[in-house]
């Protein structure tokens, strides 16, 4: 199967009495949340999400490192505090609806028992498939993703943790999520292709290998849905004020402006099916629907009231990784610094000549450098900023 053809993710909308029923509550929430709390984003706070990562294997290949699932938690934070570095492709007609989120995601050092936890949990299984929670199901019908005893990994309790599982979902989708009210709390997470987990420049990735799956994802956790609406036509709408009506998805990386409905189309939005280099912003109105989700009487509220991971993650001496080292395709970085510098990155090759430089970079934004075409030998990548300089050996 050919990257381009996988599905991005599926949003089941449950149709039966109790689930729509707990949908129409959360929408009256929702909508009376935002006419009372519209247009007062300057006295915002940031929240933090306390989450979860269970990284659900078959094979090693599928039990991702901790630096993979690290980066990943940068981009959701780059993403949701509008710091991408892409942010400047956004087309001028909608740069003023491209909203700050205001969450930040951390990884809890609690876990349910009250013991400390790194945020990470691992679990071996015997199901080649186990992240395809469609299909991969126990006998009594439930996902064997989400449960110790089917071949999974117990959720933790949803209305304290944001629980994120990596496992192989053998191309059924990059992603799952359920909307708010539309799950039994053991099965409230989101889920994630190993493969398509943080930013990742292995091939086998491309084009979905910038981490924007688990955004997107994790948009749907926090009530939003799709740009296009769900369906082919002006008529269904994603339920936000400032997302233009759209007919249809769109998929690889289209060129503004695309009309239909009579307006140019959002398709760059993070709740469409474009390519991860292709979506770059939420809206105001979508930060909204997610801020109201949070609110006290929402239906994530719990997460806005954690302290499983509220202690300071300023670290006391600036510590650079790379991975992997040696390294094939794809060198990552992941620089732990109190200062918010820009940084000067250079690759030196073993003839001492730059071949990769990039004098100007947010250190929050610092992720990966493509070696594929790099020769075998030692290389030196050095990382300047102020008057500190940090370099570390790396093989290839
Ligand atoms: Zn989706």
């Amino acid at each position: 199967m050919q990257a381009q053809q996988k599905a991005r993710c599926e949003v089941q909308y449950l149709d039966d009495p109790i689930h729509l029923a707990r949908q129409a509550e959360i929408e009256t929430h929702t909508q009376n949340w935002i006419r009372n709390n519209e247009r007062q984003t300057s006295v915002r706070e940031v929240i933090t999400i306390p989450v979860v990562v269970h990284v659900v294997y078959f094979d090693e290949t599928e039990n991702i490192s901790d630096q993979q699932i690290y980066n990943q938690i940068q981009v959701l934070n780059e993403d949701f505090r509008f710091l991408n570095e892409d942010r400047d492709r956004i087309p001028s007609a909608f740069q003023g609806d491209a909203a700050d989120v205001g969450f930040e995601f951390c990884l809890v050092n609690i876990d349910p028992e009250g013991n400390p936890t790194n945020g990470i949990t691992r679990t071996q299984t015997m199901y080649e498939c186990v992240g395809n929670t469609v299909d991969e199901l126990a006998p009594d019908g439930t996902p064997r993703l989400f449960y110790s005893n089917k071949g999974g990994r117990d959720i933790w309790d949803s209305e304290q943790y944001l629980n994120l599982y990596v496992a192989n979902t053998c191309g059924r989708f990059l992603g799952r999520a359920k909307l708010p009210g539309t799950v039994s709390p053991n099965e409230d997470a989101v889920t994630i292709d190993y493969d398509h987990f943080g930013d990742n420049c292995s091939p086998s990735s491309f084009p979905f290998d910038l981490g924007r799956t688990a955004t997107h994802e994790v948009g749907h956790f926090f009530n939003l849905r799709h740009i296009f609406g769900d369906a082919t036509g002006c008529s269904m709408d994603d339920l936000v004020e400032d997302t233009p009506l759209q007919d249809t998805a769109y998929f690889g990386c289209p060129t503004h402006p695309q009309l239909s409905c009579s307006s140019f189309d959002q398709f760059m939005n993070f709740m469409g099916f474009v390519d991860d280099r292709c979506m770059q912003m939420f809206t105001n109105g979508q930060r909204d629907r997610m801020m109201a989700t949070l609110a006290s009487g929402g239906p994530r509220n719990g997460l806005a009231m954690s302290s499983l991971c509220n202690t300071p993650s300023v670290p006391t001496e600036d510590v650079l990784t790379v991975f992997p080292n040696p390294v094939n395709d794809c060198l990552h970085l992941n620089f732990e610094t109190s200062s918010s510098e820009k940084v000067a990155i250079r690759l030196f090759n073993p003839l001492g000549q730059i071949v990769y430089e990039n004098k100007n970079q947010n250190p929050l934004a610092l992720k990966s450098i493509n070696t594929t075409n790099l020769a075998g030998g030692v290389y030196w990548l050095v990382i300047e900023y102020g008057d500190e300089r940090i370099s570390k050996k790396v093989m290839k």
